[in-house]
């Protein structure tokens, strides 16, 4: 098959291993830059051209899409859709994954486990907000953040107070969210593959630090998770319509709680840290969906 890897940087460990994993399987794999895609959108031959020449034949796309290329780089997966080539996550689901309010709002709907959380747009409902996510200690995070950065614990009323203010003040977007202290810093990363959990692993934050992302100090370590965390993450793919996905959850008092559902989940810390060849699972779902969309399918 002929299967082109969207993503902006051919030297990261992820695009690595799913481009090399794809020609150990005997696949033609390109590493594209869909920021350096063009397209044609007219109706008769929809077409996206990359170094001047129309990508023809491509069996699939496996869209590795950063935060801050989301607009144009889901516009480039749309038009693969638009053209009947499958993709390892639609575009739809890779817009809808990148908004973590949409996000809460989607799984709430379909009635998956989440941390209690307020949204408002003024401070003068600061007090309301603090009193629907049950009082401090309670995290106060901004939308637009990720790796941790923009998770803040706030301990006493004041210090919420102080926090949301000068977010707001920013003209910044923010969620108040019931601190789990029962989580202890710990987080669980499970890697959704179709519909199944491939592989999960906990991930610690360091000492004294409550977010357990890697970026900031965290260690992973493989986990093997309960039924119901497993039918949770899965549920919560489900929900965001990923076939690929990282869903992050929460062990706490009140069951497992979703965080977030990432459309371009990392393979280096989770193959690390588990030892499953997450590339390879995530090719031969390629394959069997590629192969179902298209039964003539391969061009090879
Ligand atoms: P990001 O998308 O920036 O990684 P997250 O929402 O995943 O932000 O939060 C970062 C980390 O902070 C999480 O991995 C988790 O360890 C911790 N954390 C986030 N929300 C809560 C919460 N409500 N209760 C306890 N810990 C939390
Ligand atoms: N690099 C991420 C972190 O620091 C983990 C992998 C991911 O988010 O996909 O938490």
């Amino acid at each position: 098959m002929k299967i082109a890897i969207l993503s902006r940087d051919g030297s990261l460990y992820s695009t690595k291993r799913l481009k090399e994993t794809g020609v150990e399987r005997g696949h033609d794999v390109f590493v594209i830059d869909h920021l350096r895609c063009y397209m044609d959108i007219t109706a008769h031959s929809p077409k996206v051209l990359y170094q001047g020449k129309p990508l023809v034949d491509i069996d699939a796309v496996i869209p590795r899409i950063g935060a801050s290329s989301t607009f144009y780089g889901t516009a480039v997966v749309r038009q693969f859709e638009i053209m009947g080539v499958f993709t390892a996550n639609t575009s739809q689901a890779i817009s809808r994954s990148r908004d973590k309010l949409r996000c809460l709002q989607i799984l709430s709907r379909r009635g998956i486990g989440l941390p209690v959380t307020g949204f408002a747009h003024s401070t003068k409902d600061i007090d309301g907000l603090i009193e629907l996510v049950g009082g401090t200690p309670l995290v106060i995070k901004l939308l637009e953040g990720t790796q941790g950065i923009g998770v803040v614990l706030a301990e006493t009323d004041q210090a919420a107070k102080s926090v949301i203010e000068a977010f707001r003040g920013l003209d910044a977007n923010i969620l108040v969210q019931e601190y789990i202290k029962e989580a202890k810093g710990m987080d669980i990363r499970c890697f959704v593959v179709g519909e199944k959990v491939v592989a999960s692993m906990k991930r610690q934050g360091a000492p004294g630090e409550f977010r357990s992302n890697l970026h900031r100090g965290g260690t992973a370590e493989k986990l093997r998770l309960t039924p119901e965390e497993r039918s949770t993450a899965i549920r919560a793919a489900k929900a965001m319509g990923l076939r690929v996905a990282g869903v992050d959850l929460l062990r706490s008092n009140h069951g497992p709680v979703v965080m977030e559902v990432n459309s371009s989940p990392g393979l280096e810390g989770i193959e690390q840290a588990t030892g499953v060849d997450v590339a390879g699972k995530i090719m031969a779902f390629v394959e069997k969906s590629a192969q179902e969309k298209s039964p003539r399918g391969a061009n090879a």
